[in-house]
């Protein structure tokens, strides 16, 4: 069994990010930068935009955090929107979710110039990613680290039956689409499940790869997977637990300890997805540079 390890991928990935940006630096003397938009004071959302900002620097890039009040206006928001995308040294802008309940998502989403959507959320973005034109577009970033995971593992996926547990619009329906398009990395026959799925064990047990994105802890347990299967955890999920300082643990939508043993491949939580998101976030901010720049 083979535990997908995202840490030292993820860090592989950013090593080749810092030293291409040195190239283009020395090149050009411009570096990417990616500018992160966060409303309010929801404290995990502070520390997820607190990491993209230490990782873009690491990486040699800029990167600017705009915090903005949680009473800021949609239109406010959106104005600081058109300014950054008006700005040539800027080339990747991110909108941290969740957003204060008065503004509306897909307003924001749209603002978006498509050329500087690094989240690859935009419905040009999305639409281009459906066609296959993946040289035109951004791929939302935590299906395509799971594409890079598949790939870095040399894990065979022509002609094997996938299944994707979720439907949302940033993981699950992009992670199918995906594993569907004619790529070396992925051209599976492609299942998805969802709450109204009915017998879903019976699906999930045909899976080779088992891509889970449901947001419940534990949900997969192992009287739902093929032995042999390869396992996708995407699931972040907070679980109470009073041995530690914090009060909680985070786990997986699998049940990792009695899964990976019939697995043969997994994923663990935390280590596996997670890290390669932001990574991935990064590459979609050199991309955006490379473009902008004829590179
Ligand atoms: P959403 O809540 O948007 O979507 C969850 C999906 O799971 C929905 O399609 C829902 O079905 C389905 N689902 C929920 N409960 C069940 C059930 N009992 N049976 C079958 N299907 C069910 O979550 P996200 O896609 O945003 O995230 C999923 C998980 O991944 C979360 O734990 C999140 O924290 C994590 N995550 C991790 C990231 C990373 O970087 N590793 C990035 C993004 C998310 P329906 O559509 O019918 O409601």
């Amino acid at each position: 069994m083979t535990i997908i390890d995202g840490k030292k991928i993820s860090t592989d990935l950013k090593e080749e990010l810092k030293s291409k940006v040195q190239e283009f630096k020395e090149k050009i003397n411009k570096v990417p930068g990616l500018t992160v938009i966060i409303v309010g004071e929801d404290p995990a959302s502070q520390v997820y935009v607190r990491n993209k900002a230490k990782s873009c620097k690491e990486t040699g890039m800029n990167s600017t955090v705009i915090e903005l009040p949680a009473e800021t206006s949609q239109v406010e928001l959106l104005e600081t929107i058109e300014r950054i995308n008006q700005d040539p040294d800027v080339h990747g802008i991110l909108v941290q979710q969740p957003l204060p309940s008065h503004i509306e998502e897909y307003a924001v989403t749209m603002a978006i110039d498509p050329k500087k959507d690094v989240d690859g959320f935009h419905p040009e973005n999305v639409g281009q990613m459906v066609l296959g034109n993946l040289d035109k577009c951004y791929i939302s970033c935590t299906p395509y680290g799971i594409l890079e995971l598949l790939k870095r593992y040399e894990i065979e996926t022509r002609g094997k039956h996938c299944v994707v547990v979720g439907r949302s619009n940033i993981v699950g329906k992009p992670m199918a689409n995906l594993m569907l398009q004619k790529l070396k990395e992925t051209n599976c026959t492609v299942t998805i499940c969802h709450s109204a799925t009915e017998d879903m064990p019976s699906l999930t047990r045909q899976a080779d790869i088992l891509i889970a994105a449901i947001g419940r802890a534990n949900f997969i347990t192992k009287e739902m997977v093929k032995p042999g299967a390869v396992v996708i955890d995407v699931g972040i999920n907070r679980v109470e637990d009073a041995s530690k300082k914090s009060g909680y643990r985070l786990a997986g939508d699998v049940d990792y300890e009695h899964v990976a043993e019939l697995s043969s491949a997994i994923t663990p939580v935390p280590g596996g997805v997670g890290p390669m998101t932001i990574a991935m976030l990064l590459k979609n901010t050199l991309q955006s540079f490379m473009r902008a720049n004829n590179l």
